[in-house]
C-alpha cells in the first residue's frame, strides 16, 4: 500500500526556504510555502555560491538557468587596502568543478531566487501570508496567519530568516545583536568602469577595520561591491536618511584607486547592518524544526549564509525519505543533528574572520599576510572539507 506523503509548510520564501521547498517537492511530499511579502524579493546585490551549494542548485535542475545568469570566477584575489599589494590569490573556475564536480558562482540575489521559484509551483507560494503562531498536535502542526488564515500540515518548517517568528515560538524570545559591523553594497554597469580592465574574478581588499568585496554579476554585465566598516552603534533612521554613495566613499576614503572608483560608480547605494545570535542548542521542537538564518545566522564572511540554508534543505529532504514516514520528528532531530556542526563551524570562522580581515595595520596584520603568503588558506584545495561536502549524501546510507 503507498502511504500518503507527508504534508510539509514551509515559511519563508527566501533562498533557504524556496530552495528546501523544491527539494522537498521533488522527493515527494507535499509542500506549501508560506510569504509574508506580497512579492518575491531579495534585498541587495551579489551572492558568491560555492561548489558545496552549487552542487545542490545544479542536482535540482538549475544548472542551465544558472549557467545563463551567474558569472564563474577565474580566481579569488586578496588585497591589501591601500597599495593594492597581493595578499593571496587562488583559481576558482575551472578548478572547483575539477576538483568538486561543480563550479564556484557569483549571482545576483533577485536572479538565483527567481531561478528556485521557477522549479515550484507558483500556486504553491502563499503571498501576503505572515506567520504569527503555530502549535503541535502531536500528530500535526497548525499554524496561523496575520489575515486569519489557519493551516494544518504534517511538519513545519521554519526558514523565516534570522527574525524568524518560528524561533521565537520554539524557543522563546531573544533578540539579534548588532555585531558593530555595516556594509554599504551597491551595482555598477560594467560598461561604467570598463577601463579598470577587472579580471572575472572577486577581489576583496583588506584594511584597518574594514574590507572591501568585489565581483561581476548577471552576465558579466553588473559589478557587485559590498564595503564593510566597523562602527560602535546602528540606527535606523540615522543611515537610512543619508546619501549613502557618498558616505561610502568617505568611509574608504584613503583607500587605493580602484575602491573609490568603483564606489563613485554606483548610482545608489545600500547600507546593512549585521546581526548576530549565538549558536542555538536545538532547532527542532516536535514536528517543527528550522532552516537557514532562522536558526544558523553567520556573518558573511566566509560567504556561506545563503549556501549552508541550502544544503540545510538538501540534508532535510534526504533526512525525511529515509524516515519521515515512521518518525518525522524523528528525522527532524537527525538533519539537526548532522547539520549543527557544520554551521557551527562555519559560524566560529566567519566570527574569526571579521577580526582577521579588520586589522589595524601593525604587527598582527604583518603576520597574518606572511601566514597568507604561503597558506593559501582561501583555494580550493584548502577548503576540500567546505566545498567537497554533498550535504544530500547521508553518512551511513
Ligand atoms: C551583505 C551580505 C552578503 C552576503 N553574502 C553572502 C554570500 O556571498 N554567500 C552566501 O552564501 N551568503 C551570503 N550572505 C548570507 C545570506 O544572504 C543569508 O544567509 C541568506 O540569504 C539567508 O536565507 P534564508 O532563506 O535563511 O533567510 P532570508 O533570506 O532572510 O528569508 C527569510 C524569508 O522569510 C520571510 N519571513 C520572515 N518572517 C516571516 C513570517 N513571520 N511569516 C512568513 N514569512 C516570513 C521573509 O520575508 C523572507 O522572505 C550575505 C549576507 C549579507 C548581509
Amino acid at each position: 500500500m503507498t502511504r500518503t506523503p507527508l504534508t510539509i509548510a514551509v515559511i519563508g520564501a527566501g533562498i533557504g526556504g524556496l530552495t528546501a521547498a523544491v527539494a522537498l517537492r521533488q522527493a515527494g511530499f507535499h509542500v506549501n510555502v508560506y510569504e509574508q511579502a506580497t512579492e518575491l524579493t531579495e534585498v541587495g546585490g551579489g551572492i558568491n555560491m560555492g561548489p558545496n551549494a552549487a552542487r545542490i542548485l545544479y542536482r535540482l535542475g538549475f544548472g542551465d538557468a544558472l549557467d545563463l545568469e551567474a558569472v564563474r570566477p577565474a580566481s579569488t584575489h586578496q588585497r591589501r587596502w591601500q597599495d593594492g599589494r597581493t595578499l593571496q590569490r587562488a583559481p576558482l573556475n575551472p578548478r572547483c568543478e575539477e576538483l568538486y564536480g561543480a563550479p564556484h558562482l557569483t549571482v545576483h540575489r533577485a536572479d538565483l531566487l527567481s531561478i528556485i521559484a521557477s522549479g515550484f509551483p507558483r500556486e504553491r507560494v502563499h503571498l501576503g501570508h505572515r506567520l504569527v503562531g503555530l502549535a503541535d498536535k502531536g500528530d500535526s502542526v497548525e499554524a496561523w496567519f496575520d489575515d486569519g488564515v489557519r493551516v494544518m500540515a504534517d511538519l513545519l518548517v521554519g526558514a523565516d530568516g534570522i527574525h524568524s517568528t518560528v524561533r521565537t515560538v520554539l524557543l522563546g524570545e531573544e533578540a539579534p545583536r548588532f555585531a558593530g559591523c555595516v556594509a554599504y553594497r551597491g551595482l555598477v554597469p560594467a560598461e561604467r568602469i570598463a577601463d579598470l580592465g577587472l579580471p572575472i574574478g572577486s577581489q576583496s581588499w583588506l584594511g584597518p577595520g574594514a574590507h572591501f568585496v568585489h565581483y561581476f554579476v548577471s552576465r558579466g554585465r553588473l559589478l557587485n561591491f559590498v564595503g564593510w566598516t566597523e562602527h560602535d552603534t546602528w540606527n535606523r533612521e540615522d543611515w537610512t536618511d543619508r546619501a549613502t554613495v557618498a558616505r561610502a566613499l568617505a568611509a574608504f576614503d584613503g583607500w587605493h584607486p580602484q575602491v573609490g572608483r568603483i564606489i563613485a560608480a554606483a548610482d545608489t547605494c545600500f547600507v546593512w547592518a549585521l546581526f548576530d545570535r549565538e549558536p542555538l542548542p536545538r532547532w527542532s521542537v516536535d514536528r517543527t524544526t528550522l532552516l537557514g538564518d532562522a536558526c544558523h545566522p553567520m556573518y558573511p564572511f566566509m560567504a556561506q549564509g545563503a549556501a549552508q540554508a541550502i544544503e540545510d534543505g538538501a540534508t532535510l529532504a534526504a533526512c525525511l525519505v529515509a524516515g519521515g514516514d515512521d518518525n518525522p520528528a524523528e528525522a527532524l532531530r537527525r538533519y539537526e543533528r548532522l547539520r549543527r556542526p557544520r554551521v557551527t563551524r562555519l559560524q566560529d570562522m566567519s566570527r574569526a574572520n571579521k577580526i582577521r580581515f579588520h586589522l589595524p595595520d601593525g604587527p598582527a596584520q604583518m603576520a597574518r599576510d606572511a601566514e597568507w603568503e604561503t597558506a593559501g588558506d582561501r583555494s580550493p584545495e584548502a577548503l576540500r572539507w567546505l566545498y567537497g561536502f554533498d550535504a544530500g549524501e547521508l553518512p551511513g546510507l
